[in-house]
């Protein structure tokens, strides 16, 4: 089509957060200063009805659309971007990599309130510090106040200032408890912390002495700041990477630049935070999902005016703008959450490889269980391996031991030799952990007269016995019913629950643990507001005997007096359909012993398993994680996955049970025109779980063993399945380097 010239009018080519791949062109707003208007800024335009906010994109003189039809940009919301021309770039990248359309890139490079198009002039956030009299104050004198107590304290263990975000983060019932210590002259307004290019110092404590291992790690990323470089750091938990991470960030710092630190998960962030603030003086910016859209918004613009000089945040947290950025930590690289898994599906570890590339700073991975694909990267010479092998001062690794359970006696999931290692355990008062990766009491329930089983009506599942709320529910689709006492079926049946959850397995815990303490750590018991903090808090200080939780054990929490634990049924991770299943299994595995024996006492752990001689079981125990990786990367190359090959899927769904399979029909049509010779597509299929919610789903796998093959590929089809006639009957969304194919 002839592009159409426009005597004298700018156009402005905008990008919008619409699931569509093309972009917007509108009229240049009239009396404006062209010169100064750099691609990224926000822009506000009408659209339909309504108004929406609009991202520049570029400047054009010609349009595909005649004059007469454009519209007028109403609104330039940013004299300047507030992106970077090198982050406006990594979006770019990120879109045609992640083939995801550029609005919504955009969109979710900004805080919730800036895409939305509000002003960044924002007030600026109180900040509180204590007076001399409240840093003087024995907090015991507070004792009747435990809420005053417990603010005094938070900042007694600071020894600075903290913003309302900061407190807010911490306690989201702060505020009274800080008004009456303001009242009573312990607590007082402050100043803001010093950001980067301050003259303070910026260490508040020595750092530890280093073993050889840590002090080569810290050496070899401090050797390389201001290069692009991506490091490895493996060590098991509790070998010291967080020390080295903060040895490295003081350098960072005291070159006056800024340091982003992504973890996983938000409750891992007080922990850290707290280790940062005891060390360094600068203040810190955190951001994450329990934070309010005005906080998140100003540790946004903290981190692109330089006014904060480290953040500390989730997945979302990777497109912060910095001022000066000097380097990007990723803790727990391995984790499935950071691969954004709905919307723009983009792994915040492969886009931070990027985005440092293109700012030209290290990037420094930490896990005790890196992921396959990094091993292999190291193989590659892409990442550099920086290995910490031994637990950090005196801790010793705990010991990992099998224990068969065929043929023995098990109550409700716990075998009679389990129960006695635990009596032992709580003797000495030390803490057992139990790790059971099924929430509910049981996750099925069934007729003992007639076979009948509870389903979802929605889903290819079963429903969830969760007896303590009495009610089944499905946990995929959170559809929710009355437990019945009758079957439905033949009505005379006896109903009976089948298998395991941690519901259960607390009951029992009970009856032979009478006059011990337990605590449940599972999303059910942990959905209230603090519960969480408040369990945490009370395993630490000892109230706590035996802990019994989900995979949110596995993650980073330190249990320092849990000598014993135990992973009830590791066998049900063994049998996935799912080829990332036994990497996964292989690093809960770790993730959770590591919670055993972190301080001088030794750990162990015992895992009651059906299958005492599976290989994958016996080579983690007997060689370690590195061994069972080194083996699970030799199988994925003998069966070129990933990452031998590349992968994308392209996952449909719709409320007609038809229409999924017709449109993937059609997309492989389309794929066999352009096909490649090291390209298949493979499907379509039913999902595993072929119907979800209601919808019926289905997916179609792209695999190829070159990269620029596959995405060039997708480059052609991607446009073209959005024009197919199927398209606007169903849902679909393609997902580039899956980690699961669920
Ligand atoms: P990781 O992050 O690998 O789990 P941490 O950095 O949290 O490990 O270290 C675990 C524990 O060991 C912490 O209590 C830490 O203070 C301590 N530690 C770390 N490095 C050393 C060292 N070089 N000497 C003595 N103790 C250390
Ligand atoms: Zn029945
Ligand atoms: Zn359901």
């Amino acid at each position: 089509m002839a592009k159409l010239q426009h005597d004298n009018e700018l156009i402005f080519r905008v990008a919008i957060a619409l699931p569509v791949y093309r972009l917007f062109d509108y009229l240049a707003p009239d009396n404006i200063e062209m010169t100064a208007i750099k691609p990224g800024v926000r822009l506000e335009v009408p659209f339909g009805n309504a108004k929406k906010i609009a991202f520049l994109v570029e400047c054009v003189e010609q349009s595909d659309i005649a004059i007469g039809k454009l519209k007028r940009v109403e609104r330039i919301l940013d004299q300047k971007p507030l992106l970077s021309v090198k982050d406006v770039a990594l979006l770019h990248w990120a879109s045609r990599y992640y083939h995801h359309p550029l609005g919504e890139v955009f969109s979710a490079a900004f805080p919730a309130a800036l895409r939305q198009g509000k002003s960044t002039l924002m007030q600026t956030e109180k900040r509180y510090a204590l007076t001399e009299t409240g840093k003087g104050l024995a907090s015991e004198q507070l004792k009747r106040s435990p809420k005053q107590k417990s603010v005094l304290e938070k900042f007694q263990i600071h020894a600075n200032s903290l913003s309302e975000a900061e407190l807010s983060a911490w306690n989201q019932n702060w505020r009274n408890a800080a008004k009456q210590l303001l009242d009573k002259g312990l607590l007082q307004f402050a100043a803001a912390e010093p950001g980067i290019n301050s003259r303070e110092p910026i260490v508040r404590n020595d750092a530890l002495h280093c073993n050889p291992q840590q002090q080569a790690a810290i050496d070899a990323v401090s050797g390389r700041l201001g290069q692009f470089g991506v490091f490895l750091l493996e060590g098991v938990t509790g070998s010291g990477k967080t020390e080295v991470y903060m040895q490295i960030i003081r350098t960072v710092l005291e070159r006056g630049q800024q340091v982003l630190v992504l973890l996983p998960e938000i409750t891992l962030t007080p922990q850290l935070e707290e280790r940062f603030r005891q060390r360094f003086t600068v203040s810190i910016a955190l951001s994450h999902s329990k934070l309010t859209d005005r906080q998140r918004s100003s540790a946004w613009l903290n981190m692109q005016r330089g006014q904060c000089a480290i953040l500390l945040g989730t997945r979302s947290a990777l497109f912060t703008p910095l001022k000066n950025p000097g380097l990007i930590i990723l803790d727990e690289e391995h984790d499935a959450s950071f691969k954004q898994q709905e919307g723009f599906r983009f792994s915040a570890r492969d886009v931070a490889v990027v985005r440092a590339k293109l700012l030209n700073i290290p990037v420094l991975l930490g896990s005790a269980t890196p992921a396959l694909e990094s091993l292999h990267n190291v193989d590659n010479k892409r990442y550099r391996l920086l290995h910490l092998p031994e637990r950090a001062g005196n801790a010793t690794a705990p010991l990992l031991q099998l224990l068969d359970i065929r043929n023995k006696r098990m109550q409700e999931g716990l075998s009679e030799a389990l129960v006695a290692e635990m009596h032992k355990t709580l003797a000495k008062n030390e803490q057992v952990l139990l790790f059971l990766n099924r929430r509910g009491f049981a996750p099925t329930l069934i007729c003992h007269g007639c076979g009948w089983v509870a389903r979802c009506r929605r889903c290819d599942a079963n429903l969830v016995i969760h007896r303590d709320e009495g009610i089944l529910r499905c946990h995929h689709c959170a559809q929710e019913q009355r437990l019945i006492g009758q079957c439905p079926a033949c009505k005379t049946g006896e109903l009976t629950p089948l298998g395991l959850g941690t519901e259960r397995v607390e009951k029992v815990l009970a009856e032979l643990f009478a006059d011990k303490t337990i605590v449940r750590l599972d999303r059910d018991s942990t959905q209230r507001k603090g519960a969480l903090e408040n369990y945490l808090q009370r395993i630490n200080q000892g109230e706590v005997d035996i802990i019994l939780g989900t995979q949110m054990l596995a993650k980073g929490h330190h249990f320092p007096n849990v000598t014993l634990v135990a992973i009830l049924d590791v066998d049900s991770g063994l049998f996935s359909i799912d080829f990332h299943a036994p990497e996964k299994l292989a690093q809960m595995i770790v993730q959770v012993s590591g919670r055993a024996g972190r301080a001088e006492k030794p750990g162990r752990v015992i895992m009651q398993t059906r299958q005492p001689e599976h290989p994958l079981l016996t080579t983690l125990i007997s060689r370690g994680y590195s061994s069972f990786a080194r083996t699970a990367l030799a199988e994925r190359k003998d069966a070129s996955l990933p990452p031998f090959s590349y992968q994308a899927l392209l996952r449909v769904q719709a409320a007609d049970a038809e229409m999924p399979k017709r449109f993937l029909d059609a997309v492989v049509k389309l794929g066999q025109q352009h096909s490649k010779e090291h390209t298949h597509i493979l499907g379509p299929v039913a999902a595993p779980m072929a119907r979800r919610a209601g919808l019926y789903r289905y997916q179609l796998l792209f695999q190829s063993s070159r990269r620029p093959e596959l995405h060039a590929l997708l480059d052609v089809l991607m446009p073209k399945i959005e024009k197919l006639k199927q398209a606007n009957k169903v849902r679909w969304s393609l997902d580039v380097d899956p980690v699961d194919l669920y």
